[in-house]
């Protein structure tokens, strides 16, 4: 099971190689940091990671790779407050190479006939974390070999992430398949044999990259499902069974009418610590029934709020908590999926918070954060 204490997981930030980093990071086996599951849930921001970089004393030039990386994760952000209906609206056209809205039926069950992806569905069903490049791979396959929906695909591997996160994830999805990008990304067998380490060779991937725009869809990719997911409300009721999870009606009401209100993106134990209020985790029913989660992040998300002492878990809808709660005022971390939350809202944090304004290319958001580097 992957480390849920907060000072492991905190500690974790101190061992990062940034320069590795630079030179492997696009290989599967290369030194990347692995910190996105807790990163995603709120534990720890890209501004600790970058500071603590900074603090470590390494130079700006030095850290370029890896800041740039988490700025992705601030950019992607951005956009998501920009876009809200994101995992539905296309960001900037509209695909029309897509046969159904399934899912192939090898890809699910790993028998896609290309060992290095074969491997890396089998390592997110059995971990939860997949490596970008495995990402971008498995998602061009869905996306742009394969002519399934973006969304599908996408629904698919948020299920089984820990660090499922609509912005990231979706905005990625959307970038490969060219909903977001003005081209779609394609990986021949050579490319995947490079960055996987594997050998292997005719393929239907085997090709030169010229082969891509008139290639049909593969026989073993052709049969498609329609994606099946365990609803998490049924998680819910499995879980409840050892771990204390409220629905709404269940809460008490006592004397503490201010609440910190966490949530799945905001399990942050250093948020308003000396203070004093009522905390709660609200597990959105609506927002996983929009976006559903598989059982082990589920039980990951439990486990990392046994950071925040005292905390209660209530499962149901933001508006059920304030008719439960009427005379109660609420105070939560903004987020673009906390549909109609109401009350304090505090921000969260940005690597370069001067840099708000939605930009329409990573690179231009980039070269405004440019201009803040020096501060660092
Ligand atoms: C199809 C697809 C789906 C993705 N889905 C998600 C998702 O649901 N949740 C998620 O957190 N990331 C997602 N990513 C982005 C990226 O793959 C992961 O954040 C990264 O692999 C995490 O590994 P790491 O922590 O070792 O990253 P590192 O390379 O060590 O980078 C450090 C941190 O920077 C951020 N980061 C790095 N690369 C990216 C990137 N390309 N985009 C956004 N942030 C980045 C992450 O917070 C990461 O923890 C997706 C990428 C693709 C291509």
């Amino acid at each position: 099971m992957i480390e849920t204490n907060y000072e492991k997981i905190f500690a974790k930030i101190a061992n990062i190689d940034p320069i590795k980093y630079g030179k492997t990071r696009n290989f599967l086996w290369g030194n990347v940091s692995q910190l996105s599951p807790y990163v995603a849930r709120g534990v720890i921001s890209t501004k600790e990671i970058a500071n603590s970089l900074i603090e470590r004393g390494f130079k700006v030039y030095q850290i370029e790779r890896l800041l740039q990386q988490l700025t992705w994760r601030d950019y992607f952000q951005r956009t998501a407050q920009r876009f809200p209906d994101l995992s539905n609206q296309n960001v900037k056209n509209d695909p029309h190479h897509f046969k159904s809205t399934g899912i192939s039926t090898a890809l699910l069950q790993a028998d896609t006939g290309i060992d290095a992806l074969d491997e890396g569905i089998e390592h997110l069903y059995e971990t939860g974390w997949i490596h970008n490049h495995m990402r971008m791979y498995l998602s061009m396959l869905h996306t742009n070999i394969a002519r399934c929906d973006w969304r599908s695909g996408a629904r698919w591997m948020y299920y089984h992430l820990l660090d499922a996160d609509m912005a990231s994830n979706d905005l990625s999805w959307q970038w490969v398949c060219g909903a977001n990008s003005h081209k779609q990304y394609v990986a021949n067998q050579e490319n995947i044999n490079k960055y996987s380490g594997s050998k292997q060779v005719r393929t239907f991937l085997d090709v030169e990259y010229e082969a891509f725009s008139g290639m049909t869809i593969p026989d073993i990719l052709r049969e498609t499902e329609a994606l099946k997911m365990t609803p998490t409300s049924a998680s819910v009721l499995e879980l409840r069974e050892t771990d204390s999870i409220l629905f709404p009606e269940e809460i008490q009401v006592n004397d503490t009418k201010s609440v910190l209100l966490y949530s799945w993106n905001n399990l942050d134990p250093k948020w308003r610590r000396e203070e004093t209020h009522r905390r709660i985790l609200l597990l959105d029913s609506e927002e996983f029934e929009r976006r559903p989660i598989s059982l082990r992040t589920l039980e990951f998300v439990l486990a990392l709020s046994k950071n925040i002492g005292g905390i209660e878990i209530v499962f149901g809808t933001f508006k059920d908590l304030q008719e439960k709660l009427p005379d109660h005022s609420f105070i939560y971390k903004e987020h673009p999926t906390q549909l109609g939350w109401t009350g304090t809202e505090d921000s969260r944090d940005w690597i370069f918070p001067e840099v708000s304004q939605y930009t329409s290319s990573f690179f231009g958001y980039w070269k405004k954060c440019e201009k803040y580097l020096k501060q660092f």
